[in-house]
């Protein structure tokens, strides 16, 4: 019998594997694809805290990021540029691959092709019914760990509720007139989220954009648009999607199972960026299942230190970024320019990009310091918010 199941062979789930198994514990990964790192939808940019927290190795990092443009539905650009680097951006697939690989060579065993249908959580073990190749077959476990992404039909299925929130992203991989800096752009060309122009080589580039609905279609004239401005030279390309959760479970253990990762809700809901939160929870997932394991105690409550730990890291991030969300979502264009001209002529750009604890990951302190300037906040606060912000006088 194996000590732990982990469902889902992405970053988070590999993360645990490698951890667990390390610490001596007989590990099964199942993943439903044919192989690490196939088709995956993602901008691939993570902060240089989650390089450095987790020794990301430099062959699967593209690139280095230390400035990136804004761009207002009206065209009014905000250059952001700090002299060191602040972010990355991954070979995602290359990521994936390696973090599988790390995994395994710390001996835990993959089976690919093989994808979780259900969870039994019997007395003294969980049974796994995996279907493989078009067979069915059962596993014997004493635990589980759900890191199947953004999987919200297993997760009910599983009793374990729904995510509060969600969206969709879109991508697609495009050969560019030579751009070397990140540009966001918001819009019409995604209401309500963001539209992005990833660089990965000095010719090449990620083009995406989220959206509550249709995002193809918005993608798709977006890319034409863009064609049309000479910024890329073929957009013909086929687009990827993925779901992006937007509010975590509600509930994240219950008796000898945990979830983590994007398929907990891990998951910035500012930027839609899960690979560090995840992998932060996935550390602490691996911890408390180890202690578990070791003192053969995997009821609800033992495994609830998992829910309370996460929380605690990132709970305060989730809810400040999933307010801004929807307020943000609240914007209409005419708002979003006249944001971008009051931090442009109030030099607030400057004084956020000078403060310390500007962070690409942590995002609350920002989004408070933003609305403490109290022009930006006349400006929100025309949309009859239900609190008043403001503070800083510009
Ligand atoms: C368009 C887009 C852009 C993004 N850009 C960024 C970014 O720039 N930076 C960032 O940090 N994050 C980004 N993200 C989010 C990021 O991709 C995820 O947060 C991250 O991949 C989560 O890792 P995970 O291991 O939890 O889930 P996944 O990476 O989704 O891995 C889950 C794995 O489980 C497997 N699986 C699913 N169901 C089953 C099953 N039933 N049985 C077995 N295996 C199963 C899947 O095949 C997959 O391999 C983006 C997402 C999207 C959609």
């Amino acid at each position: 019998m194996y000590d732990v199941i982990v469902a889902g062979g992405g970053p988070t789930g590999s993360h645990v594997a490698y951890h667990l198994a390390e610490k001596g514990h007989r590990v099964l990964v199942l993943e439903r694809k044919r192989r690490a790192g196939e088709s995956v939808c993602c901008m691939g940019i993570i902060g240089l805290e989650c390089v450095n927290a987790f020794t990301i190795e430099d062959r699967v990092i593209l690139r280095q990021v230390n400035s990136a443009s804004l761009f207002s539905p009206s065209g009014n650009r905000l250059h952001l540029w700090r002299k060191e680097p602040q972010a990355c951006i991954l070979d995602r697939p290359a990521f994936d691959i390696a973090i599988t690989e790390r995994a395994q060579g710390a001996g835990a065993e993959y089976h690919f092709h093989s994808r979780l249908k259900d969870v039994t959580v019997e007395n003294d073990r969980v049974s796994v019914a995996v279907s493989r190749r078009g067979k069915e077959l059962k596993i014997q476990s004493k635990s589980v760990v759900i890191a199947t992404g953004f999987t919200p039909g297993l997760l009910r299925r599983l009793g374990l509720g729904r995510f509060g929130d969600f969206t969709t992203g879109t991508q697609v991989e495009v050969k560019t007139a030579g751009t070397d800096e990140i540009e966001v752009y918001f819009g019409d060309m995604a209401p309500g989220f963001f539209a992005w122009l990833v660089p990965t080589t000095p010719l090449m580039a990620r083009v995406g954009l989220m959206s509550r609905k249709n995002p193809g279609l918005y993608l798709k004239k977006w890319l034409a648009h863009l064609a049309a401005r000479g910024k890329i030279t073929s957009a013909e390309a086929e687009l990827s999607y993925g779901g992006i959760p937007l509010k975590p479970l509600p509930r994240t253990c219950s008796e000898r199972l945990i979830v983590v990762g994007d398929a907990a809700g891990q998951v910035k809901p500012t930027s839609g960026g899960g690979i560090y939160y995840g992998l932060l929870s996935a550390d602490i997932a691996a911890r408390t299942l180890h202690q578990a394991l070791e003192d053969g105690d995997l009821s609800a409550k033992r495994l609830a230190g998992y829910e309370r730990a996460w929380r605690k890291r990132l709970g305060r991030e989730l809810k400040t970024g999933y307010w801004a969300r929807r307020l943000f979502e609240r914007l209409s264009d005419r708002q979003i320019d006249r944001i971008f001209e009051i931090v442009k002529a109030g030099g607030i750009d400057e004084a956020l990009l000078k403060a310390k604890d500007l962070s690409f990951d942590w995002h609350s302190k920002t989004i408070l310091r933003l609305l403490k300037y109290q022009m930006v906040a006349r400006t929100l606060n025309l949309m009859k918010l239900p609190f008043r912000a403001g503070g800083i006088d510009r």
